[in-house]
């Protein structure tokens, strides 16, 4: 156990730090370089943003008396200071490099350049968190024509010194050097060099492990040659300008055009930027005693408990990963090396107690003595992420809250997904790519409509509805269906949004397809597939596949809604109700649903949700015979006529309600008023227009005539929302009837009824008080005819700038509002959802916007809007309940800030109430501890 103690150096917390241009240049005062060995480590685990990632895990790990190789972190400041003065150095870095090197030198008894027993050094690059695009790392460096022998003489193994050499060169040429591939060349120059020695002496691609020393060394001899015809210069021998160069390479490549692009997708600041670590070098290519490996100390994929990782013997570095040699499973090292196994072992154990959670490290053997070169915390699935949870809990190693902590929640849904037979996916090659936009698996015969995708689904096929993009029309197709697959549309399409509501597989957009609705056909590079063929999606990666892939659906749904016993004895299942279990114990929010029909509902129930946030009301005028009704009330001329279609409909619509408040069994549901234009529900092509007409013995130009007459300019800001129902107040009557007559019988069955009827698009008190007079009316009679007392609010969606602007006002009407953010984000932003596929990507990659604002709330201008609602509306009505029933209210990051402005409850779709509630929790408990998850 190493006796390891922080030389006291007063620090500035990184937070507060000036920036390097207006710091005082006393580099006196300021260490740019950390040091971490056995005997002195400056650093600890905490100081990522000064340290990097991997300087401040080494440094971590040597204070908990890991075997770490000593060595020195330049800072992440030294980087900023590199680029705020041309590309120059702090005066005082070089000395305190030499001093690092002292420092290693000590520790090691070996010394750099030294021609009996050179040290050699690894220069590694650090950014917070590892980063492709940066500088990769280069080995052995130290070593030239004098060291190498001295090397060969002290290991007394000279095929490893030249080995080590040979790489040094090599990396070193192409990192530092730039010696790489040229445009045109196939093959990087060299392993050209490599691959011409190996055939012109054994006349094959033997194994790298079989060259001998004297090969190796004529390797080194043609790459210098190569370096010097691609450079124009001499290999650098002096082991001092090699580190400055490496050196000098690490924070360049801050600035390269790869470690650019990545920054700006993940949106990481180039202040950061980036450390480096200078390390002795331990070697695993020393023979068969020794070797190098990379390993998880849980299984990431699926969460159990084992050691795992691979390694692989006499390699160096990255060999593991790169593929040329086939590494073995660590289990295997318990034969070849039980020693190192058992102290692997050991540091497992110590990694996880250390770190409570679970590690992603890298590791060598040098001689089988195990020296430990990086820790992080490991990436994983939300299967293993839900395992880890629970297990640490169970091992006391985390708390609850840790435990709901560590879930993350965008990747929740992946546990509710139907899965793919891990075993059959991977035998088959994608055809097509899209975006994933409802996570899982399904497999099906191809339909290009919805009435063959229904009749298909009726004769018990499996079906997947494939289209150009779905409309409202498609909607029995995609509930018939297993999965939908459109070759147009983005993650807020129709297809999209229905997908996620009904829990359905979707990959939208998938542009290589090519669906010819006349042939039936769906064209995709130059393979033909037929109504009837099979083709399956995986929608959590939004491939598409050809042909059956076999599914089977999550133990988690099963369970849930289906009540399946065996599914409910399964360990994911125990577990996710566990994790929800804790999740009510921390939240603040409430989380609603947004759901139109009763089975809608009773899913969202299953799956925690403790009410209705969002009832569509329009989407019960589209099935069967219902939709005829309607376009008949649309096409009336007269009042009477009117009246008369929408008494067909009353009775469709009480019944629909009275499932859902028997599906709520008493939560509340707040039930919005018809919403979208009139020209919706109208037929749009003539074949269409003929058959209704004759239907409704009208003739078909009347039709005609009205469709035209519907048509809009701009629909989303024209005759929808509570314009209808103040035009048509009869509208408004007949939904308000509806709406109390089904409570009323519900309330006689004896189940508590709580219905909030939400008048959308409201921007002028006024309107809603006009609709207030109706509902009001209408509540009145119906508790008269039916003899009984009712309990509702009446409230108004908060969806238009005016609306929000003007809360103060609104909210002497109106019992609760609840944000629609999804118009509310079209009107603040002036940018229609439906068309911003045209340019919203380039605005993402141009980070005008940092993500869409349709799936996450604009918090900046939007989250004003809300913030204002919030505060002028409490300020009228001191116990105005407020809530969010767009699309937002499924989305983590979203619900963070609806926590912050201390919304009462979120409104999801069904399938992501879980994620919403994971969400809401962590929000609570982040907002408790006053730091972000
Ligand atoms: P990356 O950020 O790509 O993981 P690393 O800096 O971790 O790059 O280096 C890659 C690999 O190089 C390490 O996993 C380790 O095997 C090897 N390596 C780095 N430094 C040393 C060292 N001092 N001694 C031996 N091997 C090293
Ligand atoms: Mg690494
Ligand atoms: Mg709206």
């Amino acid at each position: 156990m190493a006796k390891t103690r922080a030389k006291k150096t007063p620090r500035i917390p990184a937070k507060s730090r000036i920036p390097a241009k207006s710091r005082t240049p006393n580099p006196k005062s300021q260490p740019y370089v950390y040091l971490f060995g056995k005997t002195r480590t400056d650093g600890n685990g905490g100081m990522k943003p000064l340290l990097g990632g991997k300087g401040a895990g080494l440094a971590e790990m040597c204070r908990i008396g890991l075997p770490v190789p000593p060595g020195f972190t330049i800072t992440t400041e030294v980087c900023t200071y590199y680029y705020d003065h041309k590309r120059t150095y702090p005066s005082d870095l070089k000395a305190q490099m030499k001093a690092g090197l002292a420092s290693i030198e000590k520790q090691t008894g070996k010394t750099f350049g030294d021609v009996k027993n050179p040290l050699l050094v690894s220069v590694r690059s650090g950014a917070r968190d590892s980063m492709p695009g940066m500088m990769d790392t280069i080995l052995n460096l130290g070593l030239n024509d004098q060291t190498v022998e001295a090397l060969a003489n002290k290991t007394g193994n000279a095929r490893f010194a030249w080995d080590c050499y040979r790489r040094f060169v090599q990396m070193y040429g192409d990192v530092v050097l730039g010696v790489q591939k040229r445009p045109g060349e196939d093959h990087d120059p060299f392993e050209t060099v490599i691959h011409d020695l190996k055939h012109e002496r054994y006349h094959s691609d033997i194994e790298d492990t079989k060259l001998t020393a004297d090969d190796l060394q004529e390797l080194v001899r043609r790459f210098k040659a190569l370096v010097k015809k691609r450079s124009g210069h001499d290999f650098p021998a002096a082991p001092w300008d090699q580190l400055m160069g490496a050196v000098g390479a690490v924070f360049g490549s801050w600035m390269n055009d790869r470690a650019i692009v990545y920054r700006r997708k993940y949106n990481i600041p180039s202040e950061w930027g980036t450390a480096v670590n200078v390390q002795a070098m331990v070697y695993g290519n020393t023979g068969d005693r020794s070797g190098s490996g990379v390993a998880f100390t849980r299984n990431p994929a699926n969460g159990v408990k084992e050691f795992y990782g691979e390694f692989l013997i006499n390699a160096q570095g990255e060999d593991v990963v790169a593929g040329v040699r086939t590494p073995e499973p660590v289990a295997g090292l318990k034969r070849h090396m039980p020693k190192a196994h058992r102290e692997l072992e050991r540091i497992r154990q110590t990694l996880e107690k250390h770190f409570k959670d679970v590690q992603d490290f890298e590791f060598t053997i040098e001689d089988e003595v195990v020296y430990m070169l990086q820790t992080r915390n490991g990436k994983r699935t939300a299967m293993a992420a839900l395992k880890f949870s629970m297990d640490m809990f169970k091992e006391k190693l985390i708390d609850w809250k840790t435990a709901v902590m560590r879930n993350p929640a965008d990747q929740l849904d992946q546990l509710l997904a139907p899965v793919f037979d891990a075993s059959e996916s991977a035998k088959v090659d994608a055809i097509a790519t899209g975006l994933p936009a409802g996570p899982g698996a399904a497999s099906g015969q191809i339909y290009l409509n919805a009435d063959r995708a229904v009749a298909a689904a009726e004769k018990k096929q499996s079906v997947l509805l494939v289209r150009v993009e779905t409309s409202p029309e498609d909607l029995r197709g995609m509930i018939a269906a297993e999965g939908i697959l459109t070759a147009r549309g983005g993650v807020s399409s129709h297809a999209a949004l229905v997908a996620r509501q009904m829990g359905k597989v979707c990959v939208c957009g998938a542009s290589a397809l090519d669906v010819d609705y006349q042939a039936r056909t769906v064209t995709v590079n130059g393979q033909t597939y037929k109504e009837g063929d099979w083709l399956s999606i995986d929608g959590t990666a939004g491939k598409v596949f050809a042909g059956q892939v076999m599914t089977a659906p999550s133990e988690i749904v099963a369970g849930l809604l289906e009540g399946d016993a065996k599914a409910k004895a399964t360990e994911k299942f125990k577990s996710f109700q566990q994790l929800m279990k804790w999740c009510d114990q921390a939240t603040r929010m409430k989380v609603r649903t947004n759901a139109d029909t009763p089975e809608q509902a009773r899913n969202a129930i299953a799956f925690g949700a403790v009410g209705i946030g969002l009832c569509r009301t329009e989407h019960m005028f589209f099935e069967g015979d219902r939709i005829d009704a309607m376009r008949e009330m649309i096409l009336a001329d007269t009042l009477a006529a009117r009246r008369a279609a929408l008494a067909k409909l009353l009775p469709y619509q009480r019944d629909d309600f009275a499932g859902i408040f028997r599906a709520l069994g008493g939560y509340p549901a707040t039930i919005r008023f018809l919403d979208p234009p009139l020209h919706e529900f109208l037929p749009h092509t003539k074949e269409q227009q003929a058959d209704l007409a004759k239907k409704l013995r009208i003739p078909a130009e009347k039709i005609h005539q009205r469709v035209e007459q519907l048509h809009e300019f701009n629909p989303m800001l024209g005759f929808r929302g509570c314009r209808l129902g103040i035009d048509y107040p009869e509208i408004s009557e007949m939904q308000a009837r509806a709406v109390f007559e089904a409570a009323a019988i519900v309330q006689q069955e004896g189940i508590r009824v709580q219905p909030e009827i939400m008048i959308p698009l409201v921007g002028f008190k006024k309107e809603l008080d006009l609709q207030l007079e109706v509902v009001h009316r209408v509540a009145k009679d119906v508790q008269a005819e039916k003899k009984v007392k009712l309990t509702y609010m009446v409230g108004t969606m908060i969806e238009v700038p005016r609306g929000a602007l003007t809360a103060d006002e609104i909210a002497q009407s109106a019992e609760f509002f609840s944000f629609g953010t999804n118009d509310l984000t079209q009107t603040a932003l002036g940018m229609s959802r439906d068309d911003s596929g045209s340019f919203l990507p380039h605005y993402a990659e141009l980070e005008i916007v940092k993500k869409n604002p349709f799936a996450t709330i604009d918090a900046t201008g939007v989250g004003q809007l809300v913030e204002i609602a919030v505060k002028k509306g409490r300020a009228t009505r001191p116990g105005l309940k407020l809530g969010i029933c767009g699309e937002h209210g499924g989305d983590p990051d979203s619900i963070r800030f609806f926590e912050k402005v201390g919304l009462d409850y979120v409104s999801a779709s069904p399938y992501r109430v879980p994620v919403a509630r994971l969400a809401a929790a962590q929000a609570a408990l982040s907002a408790k501890r006053g730091a972000e998850p």
